[in-house]
């Protein structure tokens, strides 16, 4: 993808962002506007658009993704309490950045999934 993705740019090293762990495919980084006291973003370094066209395109990828997710929760002493990881998809989504991301949010009671 490239220059125009602003994720792309951040696994490229030319925006910077809190990095909390790096795989070989997967980063993982902190929210720039935090939603919870915990919320990083995990992402692929390969681009794909969203979750669907992820796990569609490179399942074994998607599993990688999930998993750097949960050492983060971990490392992030959310695994007692609990967290919650969401990808936001599509404009119904709310998905602002179309390059995959996992929000991990934690760190305190989350409320309900969704304000009616
Ligand atoms: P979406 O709405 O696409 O699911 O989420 C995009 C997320 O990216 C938002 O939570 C937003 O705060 C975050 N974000 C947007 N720009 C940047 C940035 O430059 N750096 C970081 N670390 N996060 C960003
Ligand atoms: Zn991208």
């Amino acid at each position: 993808m490239g220059t125009d993705c602003l994720f792309c740019r951040i696994v490229a090293g030319e925006i910077p962002a809190t990095i909390v762990r790096e795989t070989a495919t997967t980063l993982a980084f902190r929210d720039i506007d935090p939603k919870a006291p915990t919320h990083v973003l995990v992402i692929t370094k390969e681009h794909y658009a969203d979750v669907a066209t992820l796990a569609q395109g490179d399942p074994g990828l998607a599993g990688e993704l999930l998993g750097t997710a949960a050492v983060v929760a971990e490392e992030e002493g959310l695994t007692v309490d609990g967290f919650r990881l969401m990808f936001n998809t599509g404009p119904y989504g709310g998905q602002e950045v179309f390059h995959v991301h996992a929000h991990l949010l934690g760190g305190a009671p989350l409320g309900p999934m969704l304000c009616r």
